[in-house]
């Protein structure tokens, strides 16, 4: 599915210089389900924006589906990002004003859908993650497991390839960030790969791979036997 090759990220601000990412080389094959632990400050999150091509690294290599994106513009790589990738976070990043239908609705809007394949397909993820009977409401009236329900419908209902998400569960009681990892892993189970950051070892326990970053560097690897 992926594979970077001595990624290095850097960010300089002012007279500062962090190096987040220390030549990384990791490669994630389709239908993985893969979690990112390490400490505070490790550069997990800087990872997985990377890997979602929201940020750039300094220097190295990033093959996704085996094309080099390295040095992709941001309209070829937010093309490829619509179409592939679909994005979990730990405060839902639900849009306020629309409704939950509408929120998950915006996930099609770039992908050239009639309107009624769109709502046909947006009430069957509504069904799948159980939020249907709620279509109508503003993310602020739901709870906030409700929220990352409406969220991981969000990033599946283009049959993106590939979920990224970062402290999922991070937001949520202990029952509700179980019912999500419970989404997580059945999406997996259909072939969906899955990468994700935690910072809680019994979610990372739903991985089958556990990658451990220090300092910018890939400390560790666990692979589990499925
Ligand atoms: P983690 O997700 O593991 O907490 P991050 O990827 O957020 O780590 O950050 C890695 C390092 O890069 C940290 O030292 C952090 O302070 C720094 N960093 C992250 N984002 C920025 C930024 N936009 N500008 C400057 N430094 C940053
Ligand atoms: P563009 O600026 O070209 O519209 P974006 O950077 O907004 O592209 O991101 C494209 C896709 O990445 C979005 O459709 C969405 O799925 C995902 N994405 C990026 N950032 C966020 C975010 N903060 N919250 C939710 N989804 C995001």
């Amino acid at each position: 599915m992926l594979k970077l090759h001595n990624l290095t990220r850097v960010y300089q601000t002012e007279d500062v210089e962090t190096l987040a990412l220390n030549e990384v080389n990791i490669e994630i094959g389709q239908g993985e389900f893969v979690a990112i632990m390490g400490p505070s400050g490790c550069g997990k999150s800087t990872l997985l924006n990377t890997i979602g091509m929201l940020d750039s690294p300094s220097s190295g290599q990033y093959l996704f589906l085996d094309e080099d994106i390295s040095n992709y513009s941001e309209a070829k790589l937010s093309e490829i990002r619509k179409r592939n990738i679909g994005f979990i976070f730990q405060n839902f990043n639900l849009i306020d004003e629309l409704t939950v239908e509408e929120n998950i609705e915006l996930a099609l809007l770039y992908h050239n859908i009639p309107s009624a394949e769109r709502k046909s397909r947006v009430a069957k993820v509504m069904d799948r993650v159980g939020i249907a009977h709620r279509a109508k409401h503003m993310p602020s009236q739901l709870s906030g497991g409700q929220q990352q329900r409406v969220a991981v419908a969000r990033a599946v209902v283009g049959d993106q390839k590939m979920i990224l998400a970062d402290e999922p569960t991070g937001n949520l009681d202990s029952a509700h960030g179980q019912e999500v990892m419970e989404m997580l892993q059945s999406l997996n189970d259909e072939g969906t790969t899955i990468i994700m950051v935690t910072h809680s070892p019994a979610h990372a326990d739903y991985a089958k791979r556990v990658i451990n970053l220090f300092d910018g560097s890939v400390v560790t690897e666990n692979i589990r036997a499925a």
